[in-house]
């Protein structure tokens, strides 16, 4: 059997990861069982979430137990099989590990994709993949959205925000971005179409700055925010909300490696009669066939552009993974393994 190359947590995070809490390990690959079969894993998907999964509490899933490899995503090939359904050759994709091989096992998480019905096989860790289903479940069963809304997007320039305003606008509303930095926000006026772009690293953690920001970019209010960042941003954006506004809560990046600073302005969804929900997109897994027929639609059509920004080898996961934090993927992050 070949030899498995495997990224393994070897100590929790305390605060931003280290290379120290990890290691690149090799062993064997087992022999299968019957009803196993070995997958030559190609692709991971990096995402925020995973950060969550090394923790002691871990988040909607339980945490990965220390001296495993980290928990992800991935798209492969069948290497070798002892399942019913699964060939030698066959593409897959499932809930894995960062290693060179994966065993999967019939009726587990692991199904079969065709590579021939998508543009690129990665396109299944990005806009037909949990990114672009959240993005659609997530701001148009979510946020509500009605034509002529005002929409805030925070995180706008990566995989979820980006498809999230692209969303919209084919849904006729006005979206603003906010990301950090001029390129980013350059991009997201040019490359996906919002309407205004806020960088948020303008204003060093001065909320009331950025409120004033926001409230320019959105003079009649804000009629729905698909958060992606929390903190500061989320604050600054309540401070802007319109009567009967939507939030919809997606991710808290800005604190996943630090203590929660929390929402100091709740008290505006008093004011203006506004909801907040949190959405996780694994509620949707039994309708994603129907997400991602659209967004193929929209993408077909030119109205959706899918970035994704993809490293090569597993000796740089963790420089890979750090990027979702220090802001310098630019799309989808995706870890080409094979
Ligand atoms: P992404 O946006 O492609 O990458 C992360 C981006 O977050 C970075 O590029 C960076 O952009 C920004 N960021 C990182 N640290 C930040 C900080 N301290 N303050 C402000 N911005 C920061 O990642 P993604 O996969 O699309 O995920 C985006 C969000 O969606 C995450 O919060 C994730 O947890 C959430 N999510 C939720 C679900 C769900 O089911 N609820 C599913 C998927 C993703 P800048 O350069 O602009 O700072």
């Amino acid at each position: 059997m070949p030899q498995n190359r495997r990224f393994l947590l070897q100590r929790r995070p305390d605060g931003d990861p280290v290379p120290d809490d990890f290691e690149l390990a090799t062993e064997e690959t087992p022999a299968l069982d019957d009803g196993q079969f070995l997958i030559r894993n190609r692709y991971a998907s990096l995402d925020p979430a995973m950060r969550g999964w090394m923790d002691a509490e871990g988040n909607y899933m339980p945490p990965i137990p220390l001296g495993d490899p980290v928990r992800a995503t991935t798209i492969g090939v069948v290497e070798d099989s002892r399942a019913e359904g699964f060939e030698k050759g066959q593409w897959v994709m499932g809930l894995n590990a960062l290693e060179d091989y994966s065993l999967g096992a019939s009726g587990g998480f692991t199904q079969p994709i065709d590579p021939d019905m998508v543009p690129e096989v990665t396109n299944y860790l990005s806009i037909f993949g949990a990114v672009g289903m959240t993005a659609y479940f997530g701001f148009l069963e979510v946020c509500e959205p009605r034509e002529g809304d005002t929409v805030l997007v925070s995180g706008a320039a990566g995989a979820v925000g980006s498809l999230v305003g692209q969303l919209a606008k084919i849904h006729g509303c006005r979206a603003i971005g906010i990301a950090g930095g001029p390129d980013k926000c350059a991009r997201l006026k040019e490359q996906y179409g919002f309407d205004a772009a806020i960088d948020y690293k303008q204003f060093s953690g001065d909320e009331d700055a950025l409120a004033a920001a926001i409230g320019e970019a959105a003079p009649d209010g804000v009629d729905v925010i698909f958060e992606n960042v929390g903190g500061v941003i989320l604050d600054a954006g309540l401070m802007n909300l319109n009567l009967n506004a939507r939030v919809g809560l997606c991710g808290l990046i800005s604190e996943y490696n630090t203590e929660p600073r929390g929402a100091r302005n709740l008290w505006q969804l008093i004011v203006k009669r506004a909801s907040i929900r949190g959405l996780l997109v694994a509620d949707y897994v039994d309708r994603f066939g129907e997400g991602a027929a659209k967004m193929g639609e929209w993408a077909a059509a030119g109205k959706l552009v899918v970035d994704e920004h993809v490293d090569v080898g597993l000796e740089n996961a963790f420089d890979s993974f750090m990027r979702l934090f220090a802001g310098t993927n630019e799309g989808k992050m995706i870890l080409k393994i094979a």
